[in-house]
């Protein structure tokens, strides 16, 4: 009789254990690659591991879809389609499409034309400078900032895009990845997961109640070598743009993959890394690329004016040391190495 004890104890262990594995809420987390290198992490935190295993399913296909509409260096994908036809025919445009495109003309608007997802021809120039080494000539950049320009891009009310002038091209890489977490993130929620994050390649977007941590990357450092503090933040997006990632070089200068549509040159604020908090991530993703390329005080302005967003930026200072400056009511929520912190100022 005494024998059978521990093995009806052993027998209760494993029940209680299997039933764990199919109750057990807990922080998940899963990364995926849809979009190249660029890793896709989806955390849940009150998921057992059947449903998270289908969440993420779910998240993944709809991820990749939409990473299938936007790459524009996928000949088969609609972007690349509407870019090579546009400029000579009305062509038809998904929902997902036509709703980026106009949230674009919204912060084209509100960032004075520093984001425009018509560099397309600006970015395909400076790259090729890149790969050359040679800068590209003043006539030839007049000769392409002729084609960009958002106004230049038509959409009728039947769902129709148009190009009103001939080599135009639609890149969204700098809102797209913003849209796509924030896709993936309604996903989640959709399907009853009450608090998590996504995160891609610098854009997170966080839901539900209380606070989450985003690492804030050092912006000497190589990428994901190391973070120089942490941002707790409520439920909203923390995206960062930064230059120190992709970069092209010329002459050993270095010069940014962001460009000031205006001028058709690669951006030169002195802005190393802006990390956006609070809102939608698309639009923080799109108003981070435009802190890169605003002059600091005109940045600052716009940040008052949208009082949804808080920033925190980087910048190589007049003595070459890097300083930081941040939105006011970031101060509570930023937490930085000691070094970073003594150079805060905040406006
Ligand atoms: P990242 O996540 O790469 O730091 P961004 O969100 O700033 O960057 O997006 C940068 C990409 O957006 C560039 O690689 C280019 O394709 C495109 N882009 C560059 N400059 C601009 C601009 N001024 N407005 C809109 N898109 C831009
Ligand atoms: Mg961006």
């Amino acid at each position: 009789m005494r024998h059978l004890l521990p093995i009806a104890s052993a027998g209760i262990a494993l029940l209680v254990g299997v039933f764990l594995i199919f109750v057990r809420t807990d922080r998940r987390e899963a990364t995926f690659f849809p979009m190249g290198p660029i890793p896709v992490k989806v955390v849940a935190f009150d998921r057992t591991i059947f449903q998270f295993h289908r969440d993420v399913e779910t998240v993944r296909s709809r991820v990749d879809e939409l990473a299938r509409i936007f790459n524009r260096h996928d000949p088969g994908s609609e972007l690349a389609e509407l870019n090579r036809e546009a400029s000579t025919k009305s062509v038809p445009a998904c929902p997902e499409m036509r709703e980026l495109l106009e949230l674009s003309r919204e912060w084209r608007r509100k960032t004075g034309g520093a984001f425009d997802p018509t560099v397309g021809p600006l970015v395909d120039v400076w790259s090729e400078a890149g790969e050359a080494h040679e800068l590209p000539t003043a006539a030839k950049l007049a000769e392409v900032r002729g084609r960009v320009g958002l106004p230049f891009v038509e959409s009728s009310a039947d769902g129709k895009i148009r190009f009103s002038r001939k080599g135009m091209s639609l890149d969204f890489g700098a809102i797209a990845k913003g849209a796509i977490v924030d896709e993936a993130a309604a996903v989640l929620l959709i399907r009853g997961v009450r608090r998590g994050l996504v995160e891609a390649g610098g854009d997170g977007v966080a839901f539900g109640p209380g606070t989450f941590q985003f690492g804030i990357q050092d912006p000497v450092a190589k990428a994901g070598a190391g973070i120089i503090g942490t941002i707790e933040a409520e439920a909203g997006a923390v995206v960062t743009s930064g230059s120190y990632e992709r970069f092209i070089e010329i002459a050993g200068k270095r010069f940014s993959h962001i460009i000031d549509p205006r001028t058709g040159r690669p951006a030169e604020n002195g802005i190393v890394s802006a990390t956006v908090v609070g809102g939608a991530a698309a639009d923080a993703d799109a108003l981070a690329t435009a802190l890169m390329v605003l002059p600091l005080s005109e940045s600052i302005g716009l940040l008052k004016e949208q009082g949804a967003f808080q920033a925190l930026l980087i910048r190589k200072g007049d003595g070459g040391a890097m300083e930081i400056r941040m939105s006011e009511a970031l101060s509570p929520k930023v937490y930085l190495e000691r070094r970073w912190a003594a150079s805060v100022q905040t406006f």
